[in-house]
């Protein structure tokens, strides 16, 4: 049973405010806070290097995370890497594949910069860069058949978008871009925590650990599923199992992707906050945060002169008032509840602006979101609305 009083607890932040920006960045549950703290206060070395028993400690317990993401995932943690974010766990895959002259990606035009600017950044190598068009958010399969050709590389496509919510037919996506020969790399960042989310059928999957699955800002991960194809980018300690002043060898993935000191204490708190996410249940988190979404959508689709862009029932839901810049309703909402959302253009610049020529104000539910908060934000807007 999904209990909200419980859960709260462990969000003692949620107390003095309404968090609505869970797409932007979670809130950390006091568990990993304190698991955090416990490798400060008790046990803190470096991974992977020295035999002492802080530096083992240590290294269980990061080791531990990989393993806890693992089981989340349903994979081999083998085929983790952890990433600061998911914009690094994305940039490893651009930077990390040796394209040749005239290779070509396929993206669209609903995605974050994250899944942008990482492959427009190839152009300047050659690479052939395809923009998929979007309409009401959403991405045609048949436009990617039809941009499909020889010199396809990769398909790079987000789960969800992080401006309306919606929901990509990447499954679908993913048997074209496959029977064309083509790998696919999913932009997660908006799906992992906050909905079922099967890895496997990709090639490479961008988890961010701050938002749906909890954890610390500062951390992420790279699934792949076939290593052969990427290269390590960043080299130095850690990586390696001889070095002479001829040459190194790397150690075997994800070690050779992990170079230098990680974010250990992030690391470590990532693995208690997907525990809190595995007891509450993708399933469970994914129904509340629909509930939420539909609740806000009702809400603010009956007040005179608010248009919202997101479909009805996602836990991200972009609105404006009709007239009013997003970036002051923004302000208002703040000063007259304390209500934490988001405005503008998301670092999502092509959707954004196709919506309004200054974005929009976006309000996203967490797990640990209310139906009272939320029917104190509808009622504020309602406010703010009315007293112009
Ligand atoms: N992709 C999407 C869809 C996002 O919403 C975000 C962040 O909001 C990112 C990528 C980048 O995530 P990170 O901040 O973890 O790099």
């Amino acid at each position: 049973m999904y209990d909200l009083s419980c859960l709260r607890d462990e969000f003692p932040v949620l107390s003095g405010c309404i968090y609505l920006d869970s797409a932007s960045t979670s809130q950390t549950p006091k568990r990993a806070v304190e698991a955090m703290c416990a490798y400060f206060y008790e046990y803190a070395a470096n991974h992977g290097r020295g035999s002492h028993h802080l530096a083992r400690r240590t290294t269980e317990e990061y080791e531990r995370t990989r393993e806890a993401l693992g089981r989340f995932l349903g994979v081999d943690p083998g085929h983790l890497v952890f990433a600061k974010n998911a914009t690094d766990a994305i940039n490893m895959v651009a930077c990390g594949t040796c394209w040749e002259q005239g290779d070509e990606v396929i993206t669209t035009a609903v995605e974050h910069h994250a899944n942008l600017l990482p492959w427009m950044a190839l152009r300047g190598k050659g690479v052939r860069v395809k923009i998929l068009p979007q309409q009401n958010g959403i991405v045609d399969p048949a436009d990617l058949q039809d941009a499909l050709s020889q010199r396809t590389r990769l398909v790079a496509v987000t789960h969800v978008t992080n401006v309306l919510g919606t929901v990509q037919p990447v499954e679908e996506m993913t048997k074209i871009a496959h029977d064309a020969g083509a790998h696919i790399l999913l932009d997660a960042a908006q799906s992992a925590g906050h909905m079922p989310l099967d890895v496997r059928g990709f090639d490479f999957v961008a988890l961010p650990g701050h938002k749906g699955l909890l954890g610390p800002q500062g951390t992420g991960a790279l699934y792949v599923a076939d290593y052969s194809d990427l290269s390590v980018t960043c080299h130095g300690g850690g990586i390696v199992g001889e070095v002479t002043l001829e040459g190194f060898s790397l150690l075997p993935p994800p070690a050779r992707f992990e170079a230098g000191t990680p974010n250990i204490p992030g690391v470590i708190g990532l693995g208690a906050a997907i525990g809190l996410v595995g007891e509450l249940g993708v399933g469970e988190i994914h129904r509340h945060e629909t509930r939420l979404g539909e609740q806000a959508w009702d809400g603010l689709s009956s007040i005179e002169g608010v248009v919202v862009y997101s479909p009805k029932g996602s836990p991200v839901v972009s609105f404006n008032i009709t007239g009013m810049n997003p970036d002051d309703c923004a302000s208002a909402l703040d000063l007259r509840k304390g209500i934490c959302v988001r405005s503008g253009l998301h670092c999502a610049h092509p959707l954004a602006s196709s919506l309004n020529p200054l974005g929009t104000v976006r309000a996203s539910m967490g797990c640990y979101t209310t139906p009272e908060e939320v029917a104190v934000f509808v009622e504020t807007v309602e406010e703010i609305a009315g007293s112009r």
